[in-house]
């Protein structure tokens, strides 16, 4: 169930012009990285002029959400009142499986964290926070 904004406790995202596509895509469960509109290159975070050719068109292209765990941390003692009864918790960079080079964060959800390790199979899970955000979290691809 979602809640609205004003009652979700943790930040939000707070969308730009270069960053809304990304955040309205995960609004409808599609991962969509921003791509330079002449030479194809992807990038993430969002930017406004390429950095291979100097173009500043932008294109988004929709990713198929698998990447690989690049690194993690488990957070056992936070400085955030709003996160304390939230640890232990796990935060997790993962390298799209797409383009190796582009690095996303996030949590692994449903899972143990003591069984993280760099190298796992992850697919990108869409977290209708409130009714009006959604973050991208990771769920590890059982290799059964
Ligand atoms: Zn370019």
């Amino acid at each position: 169930m979602t809640v609205a904004e004003h009652e979700y406790p943790y930040l939000l995202p707070q969308a730009d012009v270069l960053t809304k596509p990304f955040w309205d895509a995960l609004r409808e469960h599609k991962l969509a990285i921003q791509e330079c509109g002449a030479c194809g290159k992807l990038r993430h975070p969002p930017i406004g002029v390429c950095p291979e050719c100097g173009s500043e068109a932008i294109a988004w292209r929709v990713m198929n959400g698998r990447g690989t765990l690049y690194s993690y941390i488990v957070v056992h003692q936070t400085a955030l009142p709003n996160w304390r009864g939230s640890v232990p918790y796990n935060i997790v960079m993962v390298a799209l499986d797409e383009a190796p080079d582009i690095k996303l964060y996030g949590n692994v959800v449903d899972f143990d964290d003591a069984q993280l390790k760099v190298g796992l199979p992850v697919v990108a899970s869409y977290d209708d926070v409130t009714s009006e955000d959604t973050i991208l979290r990771w769920r590890v691809v059982d290799p059964t």
